[in-house]
């Protein structure tokens, strides 16, 4: 595919390969503009209707949505084999990625800036604030899917969410959904336990999740398949745990200590029973976010 022109942009390398996609980055012919196209192809469009259900849906809410912390898709087009979304390209990877560095690049000693964690987690929660608001419900937050932007003048990233392939509109009278998704470690129990849920609660859960990542470098709760785990050890963690640990508490080391407003603010959207939950309008109000601009999105 690279160095091929499809209709006005020119491929010019792989950036990731999805579940049933590829996405490349291209340069627009006319405009010089980078682009990021995901191609999917129309046989396994035809083939499996769970994917065609995930692309109409992707394609339906990002057509109906602009917002400067969700990607951009610019419009879709199709070529003999593949259908395509052409989106707005995000140059500075995943979260997934940036956290891993930021924690890696610590000296001995060195705690991690809590501001900047609350900078990036603020774009996050008033994005889905927004989304929710829009009745939309994400239902695969992960630090995989939330891209960085540095095209900004700020010291701080722009986060972007992307891949919408699992978010639905909700019927506000009737919010309740069945269909279990996303990834088992972002899961809330509700979803573990089957027996329906908010997608506004457990996206709010997911939050939770990314939250503690950002100030520790890893999840809260981990499952290693490859060691033999199984998925259900995992579920037990999220069921049984009261609260989250955190490193300070086994490691003695007091350069991994979290501020108490911080783990305030993980516990409370950590919270086991969806309706003691946090309401993401409420986690703004909490005392760490006391020294700074609630409003930020695009800084
Ligand atoms: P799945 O669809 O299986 O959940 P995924 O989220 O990795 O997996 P895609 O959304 O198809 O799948 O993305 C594949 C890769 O392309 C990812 O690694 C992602 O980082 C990258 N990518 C996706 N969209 C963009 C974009 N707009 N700009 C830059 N990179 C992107």
């Amino acid at each position: 595919m690279i160095g091929k022109t499809i209709w006005k942009f020119r491929i010019q390398k792989l950036l990731g390969v999805g579940a049933f996609s590829k996405v490349y980055l291209v340069e627009c012919t006319e405009t010089g503009k980078k682009y990021a196209i995901k191609m999917i192809s129309k046989d396994r469009l035809a083939h499996d209707s769970r994917i065609r259900s995930s692309i109409d849906r992707e394609v339906a809410i990002l057509e109906y949505i602009d917002h400067p912390n969700v990607v951009h898709l610019d419009c879709t087009m199709e070529t003999e084999h593949h259908f395509c979304l052409v989106l707005e390209h995000v140059d500075g990877g995943e979260l997934y990625d940036y956290v891993e560095k930021l924690h890696k690049n610590l000296t001995p000693g060195q705690t991690v800036d809590e501001m900047l964690i609350k900078r990036l987690f603020l774009q996050l929660v008033n994005v889905m604030i927004w989304l929710h608001e829009k009745h939309i419900v994400h239902r695969d937050l992960k630090l995989e899917n939330i891209l960085i932007s540095s095209a900004t003048d700020s010291d701080v990233p722009v986060l972007k969410l992307s891949d919408f392939g699992l978010a639905r509109v909700i019927e506000v009278d009737n919010p309740i959904l069945r269909t279990r998704c996303g990834s088992e470690e972002y899961a809330a129990p509700e979803i573990i336990q089957n027996t329906g849920y908010d997608g506004r609660k457990t996206d709010t859960w997911a939050l939770g999740v990314i939250l503690y990542a950002l100030l520790v470098g890893y999840l809260p709760f981990m499952y290693n398949p490859a060691r033999g785990e199984k998925v259900s050890h995992l579920f037990y963690r999220i069921l049984s745990s009261s609260q989250v640990k955190w490193p300070s508490e086994w490691t003695k080391d007091p350069s991994r200590s979290i501020s108490q407003e911080a783990k305030d603010v993980v516990n409370s959207l950590l919270t086991r029973q969806p309706d003691k939950r946090i309401d993401l309008t409420e986690v703004k109000k909490m005392a760490w976010f006391n020294d700074c601009d609630l409003d930020v999105d695009m800084a």
